[in-house]
């Protein structure tokens, strides 16, 4: 065991379950005991090697057949360049169709993450394609992005279904609205878009006015939506809208690569680098 995994995973915890499949299973009975569903994600990305790339689509696979056995009210969401997608297009292909029919055989939904810039045309188009065959399915679609509202259209236009985040990557001003204050507008718009023509969407936030939006938007209309939170991110936000009766997904990630995932919770919020310095001294 390294450095870091001495220093930084016990920190890491308040994000990740751990790096087994059974500390998944473990977090998402405690979830799932105070009624709160889970999505749970292996953690990986940006893998080229063929091998391994086998090697996360077998460990989706097993994670949810794990789900199905333990009877967990959850589902998996994997990030396409985890199955290979930046190396061969095709291989790739083929390992999201054995989740998504083994997902179909469990009766379990299927979410795809949104990655960085260089992979979200592919992640729109792949997204599209599969979404006709597997109708359960849903992407993440990020507010930060300017070409976002025109990939809601288009999936609100298909019956998609879309998880509503910030954005999590380090992108140029070309890409991305570059203030806080734009992306949280830009936000508002999407919401209000699928409000209107949506149905089984996820606002995936812990901004506690973006959620407020959602409750009124939710009291006007009847949609079937979800609220997705963080593990260890405002629980105290969890309990208040299970309490009031709205249906909360934990996003619930596990597995040996968790510094990527780990940096971007440090970097959006400055009072974790003090935990982790705390952690240090
Ligand atoms: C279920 C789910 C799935 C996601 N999937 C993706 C994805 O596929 N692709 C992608 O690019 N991004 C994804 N994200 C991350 C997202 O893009 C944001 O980076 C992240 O949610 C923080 O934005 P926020 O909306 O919570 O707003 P913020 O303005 O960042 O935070 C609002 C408030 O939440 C609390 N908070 C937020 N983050 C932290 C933190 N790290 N530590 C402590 N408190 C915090 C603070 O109280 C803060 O004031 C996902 C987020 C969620 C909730």
């Amino acid at each position: 065991m390294g450095l870091k995994e001495w220093v930084v995973l016990p920190l890491a915890k308040k994000w990740i379950a751990g790096v087994g499949l059974d500390a998944a299973v473990e977090d998402a009975k405690k979830a799932n005991s105070s009624g709160v569903g889970v999505v749970v994600n292996f953690l990986g990305e940006e893998i080229t090697d063929p091998r391994a790339a086998d090697a996360s689509a077998d460990e989706y696979l097993r994670l949810q057949q794990s789900i199905s056995d333990n009877g967990i009210d959850g589902y998996v969401s994997v990030k396409l360049t985890q199955l290979g997608m930046g190396a061969d297009y095709e291989g790739m292909r083929g390992r999201l169709e054995k989740i998504a029919s083994n997902a179909d055989r469990l009766s379990q939904h299927l979410w795809i993450d949104m990655e960085g810039s260089a992979f979200v045309e592919k992640t729109i188009q792949t997204y599209l394609d599969l979404h006709r065959k597997h109708p359960e399915s849903g992407v993440a679609i990020q507010a930060y992005a300017r070409r976002s509202e025109s990939d809601v259209k288009t999936i609100l236009d298909e019956g998609g279904k879309v998880r509503l985040v910030k954005g999590a990557y380090g992108e140029s001003p070309d890409f991305v609205f570059p203030t806080k204050a734009e992306v949280r507008t830009n936000y508002e718009r999407l919401m209000d878009l699928l409000f209107e023509r949506g149905s089984g969407f996820a606002i995936a936030t812990h901004d506690g006015g973006l959620v407020g939006r959602a409750k009124t938007l939710a009291a006007k209309r009847q949609v079937q939506f979800h609220f997705e939170l963080l593990k260890g991110i405002r629980d105290d936000l969890k309990e208040e809208l299970t309490k009031s009766g709205y249906k909360v997904y934990e996003y619930l990630p596990y597995g040996d690569s968790w510094w990527a995932y780990s940096k971007r919770r440090i970097k959006e919020h400055p009072s974790n680098i003090w935990l982790l310095v705390r952690s240090l001294v």
